[in-house]
């Protein structure tokens, strides 16, 4: 961290915040110009270096302070030279793949459930979602089947062999998600559960992270750091949309965010193009512009009969359409050298 004094700041207030520093244990580096002073902190700790960030700014001789290192250090590209990938059962999910994940909003009933994954399955999605705890705005919408529908998905992954993705909507229900799924995600409306994060993290599986709606990449990063911290790196990123003026579509996905999102982390990143637009003809557009800009993946809704569906039924795609999504997909794929 960088401590950059006001012009007029004196020896005296120089040496306070030089002990400030060494007696919080780090070393302190005076840097003398003709106009300012700066203060460098050296080895400070990820613990010590919000405290003293926060006591420095308050200071009224301080003009700025700067920290050189991230917040997030664990999911930082500090923390590693190479984006690295998350495997699910033999999947990897990043980098260099566009892996697709589909299956409906929620888990309705078997039947609704076995249509979807065998269609999803034979179009070429590597993984199977759907919900069985739906984190819902109001209390009166179907709030999904809960245990039965994990039974249901694990069932699903038996007959199709595909790994499941499923959101659980508290920390007490990780353990209970985690028997039967592979994936845990954790919903946007979560992202700042920090009792959730951190129980994902001690899971040891593997999380999709969707973004807060209202959620800087900052907090984003931090978020999965809680994640990381209690010792789970298997973390894939999911930009899921953002809450913006606009109300032509649900959400407005925030594309550009995917390689900032690379630059900064080595986790994968993946879209969420159905909850963003809100639309089923918006999905494959902004599917393969996901793709083009270098997103690992996407999560995609798909139902046998959206008509007939619980819970966001004008975004989930039919079986056809994500079937010539995908065609569509995969040219572009291959024309960009990304395996599908
Ligand atoms: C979902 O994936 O079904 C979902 C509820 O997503 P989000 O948390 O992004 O709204
Ligand atoms: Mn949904």
């Amino acid at each position: 961290m960088i401590v950059i004094l006001r012009r007029d700041a004196s020896e005296e207030q120089v040496r306070r915040i030089v002990s400030a520093i060494e007696e919080a244990g780090f070393g302190a580096h005076v840097s003398r110009g003709e106009q300012r002073t700066i203060v460098g902190a050296i080895g400070t700790s990820p613990e010590a270096r919000p405290i003293l960030i926060e006591r420095f700014k308050g200071l009224p001789f301080v003009d700025k302070v700067v920290p050189v290192l991230k917040p997030y250090k664990l999911v930082s590209m500090e923390a590693k030279t190479q984006r690295e990938p998350v495997r699910v059962g033999d999947v990897s999910v990043g980098p260099d793949t566009f892996t697709v994940i589909a299956g409906p909003c929620a888990v309705e009933s078997e039947e609704q459930l076995m249509a979807a994954a065998r269609a999803v399955r034979d179009a070429g999605a590597r993984l199977l979602r759907g919900g069985a705890f739906k984190p819902r705005t109001s209390p009166y919408d179907f709030q999904g089947l809960g245990e039965e529908g994990l039974k249901l998905l694990a069932a699903a992954r038996r007959e199709t062999g595909l790994p499941v993705v499923t959101e659980a909507r508290a920390a007490g229900q990780v353990e209970l998600v985690a028997r039967y799924a592979d994936v845990i995600q954790v919903g946007a409306r979560n992202m700042q559960n920090f009792d959730l994060l951190k129980e994902a993290g001690r899971s040891g599986m593997p999380v999709v992270l969707k973004r807060g709606f209202a959620s800087t990449v900052e907090e984003w990063l931090k978020a999965a750091e809680h994640v990381a911290s209690a010792g789970n790196l298997n973390i894939i990123l999911c930009e899921r949309g953002i809450r913006t003026y606009e109300q032509a579509v649900r959400f407005t996905q925030d594309l550009a965010i995917v390689p900032v999102v690379r630059e900064l982390s080595h986790l994968p990143v993946i879209v969420d193009p159905s909850h963003a637009s809100g639309r089923r003809g918006l999905v494959g557009p902004v599917c393969r512009a996901a793709l083009a800009i270098g997103a690992d993946g996407a999560l995609v809704e798909v139902h046998p009969n959206p008509d007939g569906a619980l819970c966001d039924a004008a975004q989930q795609l039919r079986p056809k359409q994500f079937e010539e999504m995908m065609r569509r997909l995969r040219r572009l794929a291959a024309a960009l050298d990304r395996e599908m």
